[in-house]
């Protein structure tokens, strides 16, 4: 796979790339948990503040309506990059997690004891918790897709688990923990033969894959604006027009309403039944450029760029020495998970911090995968186009260094 990613280009776009770090060049390798922001999405949140700032929707003035059709153009901007069939399948949420509570909740209306539903061992824990709360609701039953030692998916078992009694599956695009792709393609087939719903988490996924949601025929997709050089704050569910007029609404408010008294309120339609209040309007119109950044550069040349870094950082980091990597799929975007023997992955996050390098140290929300490795953490290396070899070379540098002074 060869790339047009032009380094020096990509790198100016982003002003933070230039700071030091504890007198050091940054070198920031924690991209999993959130990306870093070019110049025309900052200068799409100031140009908003400075311009437009208005509350939407229901304005007559045309700041009002200036600001209300950039939020609905960067909706058409999302729908058009997830493919989805219509705009009013495009639901803003705060993130991932808002939108998988809000799926979540819905689904207490649909789940009777005896249900069950189907989760995986290489989740987040933001798709864990929501769903053990809806079988206590419920009395639904939580089924695990065991994970293997290479940080993959157990599918035998999965097909195992698979029944009539499996109302909805929700798994993760890839594992923010170790980078594992999972196969969502055979996922959501197998589970729409039983009839059941499909949830996929894709905040990892999304800022190195592009999904197509009618292509994948996905009941429900997930992302968050900052992980895909949006700001924080604003995400995106993706729902079926069918179950999204099925489900209830998540919260009540302003804006989700068609008429309000006091006897009865009736609901708007998609997308306002779901987006009560008022929303996160400039970080919308700021996710929508984001996406527009990231398509300018293309998927394709993303994936081919992140995965000649991830294949040199294994390399390089092999070589150091008594390095344990977890997650070894051949299917895995641009995460390094590991540990150095003897060594707490904390200690080494804290020594190359000081020599300017951003990992993240811990269990990484995912503490079934820990468990199951029966460690307490690892030291996470995560990628993203703007960064290079060179930075890697600094990384491992930095690593040798922390492992000298900690044995
Ligand atoms: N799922 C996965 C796989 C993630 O990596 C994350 C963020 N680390 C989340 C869900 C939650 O995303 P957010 O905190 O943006 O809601």
């Amino acid at each position: 796979m060869s790339h047009q990613i032009d380094i020096e280009k990509v790198r100016a776009d982003f002003p933070i790339l230039s700071r030091k770090v504890n007198g050091h060049p940054l070198v920031y390798f924690d991209n999993a948990a959130t990306s870093q922001t070019p110049k025309v999405v900052i200068d799409a949140i100031v140009e908003y503040y400075e311009q437009y700032n208005a509350n939407i929707h229901r304005g007559v003035h045309s700041l009002s309506q200036e600001a209300t059709d950039a939020y609905e153009q960067a909706r058409e901007t999302l729908r058009a990059h997830f493919n989805a069939a219509k705009k009013e399948e495009i639901i803003f949420t705060s993130g991932t997690t808002h939108g998988i509570n809000l799926v979540a909740n819905g689904f207490a209306s649909q789940l009777k004891a005896g249900d069950e539903v189907i989760v995986s061992a290489l989740e987040h824990h933001s798709n864990i918790v929501p769903w053990q709360m809806l079988c206590e609701k419920t009395g639904a039953q939580l089924k695990v897709i065991p994970m293997t030692n290479s940080g993959e998916l157990a599918m035998d078992a999965f097909h195992e688990l698979l029944s009539d009694k499996t109302k909805l599956v929700f798994v993760n695009h890839v594992s923010n923990a170790l980078g594992t792709i999972n196969p969502i393609e055979t996922i959501i087939s197998e589970a729409h033969k039983k009839g059941a719903a499909v949830l996929i988490d894709g905040a990892q996924a999304a800022p190195h894959i592009k999904a197509d949601v009618q292509a994948l025929d996905v009941d429900f997709y997930v992302v968050s604006g900052h992980k895909m050089c949006g700001p924080t704050g604003v995400g995106v569910l993706y729902g079926k027009e069918e179950w999204l007029i099925k489900l209830p609404p998540y919260q009540g408010g302003g804006e989700m309403i068609d008429q309000v008294t006091f006897e009865k309120t009736t609901y708007a339609g998609l997308p306002h039944k779901f987006e009560a209040g008022t929303p996160n309007i400039c970080g919308g119109i700021a996710f929508g450029k984001a996406i527009e950044y990231l398509n300018g550069l293309g998927f394709e040349n993303i994936a081919a760029y992140e995965h000649e870094l991830l294949t040199y950082a294994t390399e390089q980091l092999l070589a150091v020495g008594d390095v344990m990597i977890y997650g070894t799929s051949s299917e895995k975007t641009a995460v390094i998970s590991f540990n150095i023997e003897g060594i707490h992955p904390y200690d080494i996050g804290t020594i190359i911090d000081k020599l300017g390098i951003a990992v993240r140290t811990g269990h990484h929300c995912a503490q079934p995968i820990m468990d199951y490795y029966k460690i307490p953490g690892t030291v996470r290396a995560s990628f993203s186009f703007y960064n290079t070899k060179e930075e890697i070379d600094a990384f491992v540098q930095a690593v040798k260094r922390a492992k000298i002074m900690l044995s």
